[in-house]
């Protein structure tokens, strides 16, 4: 057993004031793991006191010392780089392997800004004013838990470029990770009261520090419906609120795409992390002519996706919860009544699977884009296969989302690949298989969010501006 049973507030590993918890559960066996501890509003009014305290120093401090802190943290990240991982792997099931290149990406997030700090234009002049960008000022930080790792650094890390102080809330079911994580913050070096973390539910912590009077920019990751609750609450007190929301992205696959390199895309983009990845490629948008082939190619790759436990080499564990096991069985049971062709996979277990809430690798094709398995989110290993006739039409199709987080498009003929993406709604789009670059902005256009993170991007989110008018002279 391992407890996570205490706030880091005011740089200490503080009790909380009520005795609320809750077990943690292991999703690979559906064991109980350890017990987490749920704060209360009173926690909340305590780490917004010592953020509040502590951003009277941090925001004065020089771009060389902020940028010297993250590079701290990121030698420090990589000391416990494999702590991370497997806490990832314990909260959560991602396998071990993938989960340290999730922890990697957290020190990139560090990395990356502590490079880029030293030549951003804090200050600008125009006309006969002088533009300076200062730290919003108390941030609160509260982030998902499908990619604990990197999704917590990708919110601390900027707001620590910035100047900003800090009150993160971590997911309740990724609590491991979040413990590695202040552990990390603190043998680093960050300075008392920059960096707090209150645990506890969504929907008392992360409500309380929506509706504080002494924060000034709530930075949400999670589901549009919460991301929507979370910028009610925040109106009353006119804080910024700078959102990462769901997605229901469309990989358009042209008909001269090399099929091989497009259908790896496809399969691998939705089942890593077993379909719980915000970005996630969910609606495959196939050429009729080739419908045959590539569905084909699909199940065979498909098929080869290998679940178990996540401390042995497999490419995919259990979803994350029995909660998320559920919903993902209630999503192929309406793909199956709405009359989708369901290729491989279905409802229930896989194969020899022992306890833990493992889902089947599931394809469905020929799926209409008014299918609810089409419009919603599903956030499990689901593809939907969608046929076109014209690349006109699947451009269409590919809009045709309330969602517009992230598009792929795989092709042959460079041109046709980027004028298509240029065509399409969405924060990213990546071409012919693209990895990912932690130094491009990442968010979402129409439901999926309004805000950016990573990089140059994520540090604007955390920066008022202030004009300063004439020299005084
Ligand atoms: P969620 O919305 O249930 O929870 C997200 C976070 O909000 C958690 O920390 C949770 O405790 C907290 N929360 C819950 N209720 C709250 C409330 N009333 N006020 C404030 N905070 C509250 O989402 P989830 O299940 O943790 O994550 C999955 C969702 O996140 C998916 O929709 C996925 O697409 C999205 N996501 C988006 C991105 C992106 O960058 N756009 C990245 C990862 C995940």
């Amino acid at each position: 057993m391992r407890d996570v049973l205490r706030h880091y507030i005011d740089g200490a590993w503080t009790e909380p004031l009520g005795d609320g918890t809750a077990p943690i559960t292991n999703p690979a066996t559906g064991e109980t793991s350890g017990v987490l501890a749920l704060g209360t509003s009173a926690d909340v009014d305590r780490a917004a006191a010592a953020a509040r305290r502590a951003f009277a120093t941090y925001s004065q401090t020089s771009v060389t010392e902020r940028a010297d802190l993250l590079a701290a943290i990121a030698a420090e990240y990589e000391r416990r780089a494999e702590d991370m991982a497997l806490a990832v792997t314990a909260d959560i099931g991602t396998p071990l392997a993938i989960a340290r290149i999730t922890a990697q990406a957290g020190v990139g997030q560090f990395r990356e800004l502590a490079e880029a700090l030293p030549a951003y234009p804090f200050e600008e002049h125009r006309g006969r004013s002088t533009v300076r960008k200062e730290p919003i000022g108390v941030c609160a930080l509260i982030p998902p838990w499908n990619y604990p790792a990197l999704q917590m650094t990708e919110k601390v890390a900027p707001a620590l470029a910035a100047g900003c102080t800090m009150i993160l809330k971590p997911a309740e079911i990724a609590p491991y990770s979040a413990q590695v994580f202040a552990e990390i913050i603190e043998a680093a070096g960050v300075p008392q009261g920059v960096f707090n973390m209150v645990l506890g539910k969504g929907s008392v912590i992360g409500a309380a520090l929506s509706k504080h009077p002494e924060v000034d920019l709530v930075s949400f990751t999670g589901s549009t419906s919460v991301g929507v609750q979370v910028q009610k609450d925040a109106a009353d007190t006119v804080k910024r609120v700078t959102q990462e929301l769901g997605g229901k992205s469309a990989h358009i696959i042209l008909p001269d795409a090399d099929l091989t390199s497009a259908v790896a895309t496809a399969v691998t983009g939705v089942m890593t992390n077993s379909g719980q990845t915000c970005a996630a490629p969910t609606r495959t948008l196939i050429p009729r002519a080739r419908r045959d082939e590539i569905v084909s190619m699909i199940r065979t790759a498909v098929d080869a996706v290998t679940v178990g436990d996540p401390l042995t080499p497999v490419a995919m564990g259990p979803v994350a919860s029995e909660q998320q096991w559920h919903t993902v069985q209630r999503y192929i049971q309406a793909g199956l009544d709405e009359g989708a062709t369901l290729v491989t996979g279905g409802l229930g277990q896989p194969e020899g699977a022992k306890g833990g809430w493992f889902a089947r690798p599931t394809v469905f094709a020929d799926v209409t884009n008014d299918m609810t398995i089409a419009r919603e989110e599903i956030f499990g290993p689901v593809m939907t296969l969608i046929s076109y006739d014209t690349v006109e039409e699947a451009v269409a199709i590919a809009n045709d989302s309330p969602y517009g987080l992230a598009a792929y498009v795989d092709g042959g003929d460079p041109a046709q690949v980027r004028d298509v993406a240029a065509r399409l709604r969405a924060g990213q789009v990546a071409l012919n298989g693209a990895p990912l670059d932690q130094s491009a902005p990442f968010g979402g256009y129409k439901q999926s969010g309004n805000g950016r993170v990573w990089g140059i991007a994520g540090l604007d989110e955390c920066l008022e501006i202030k004009a300063v008018v004439g020299s005084a002279s």
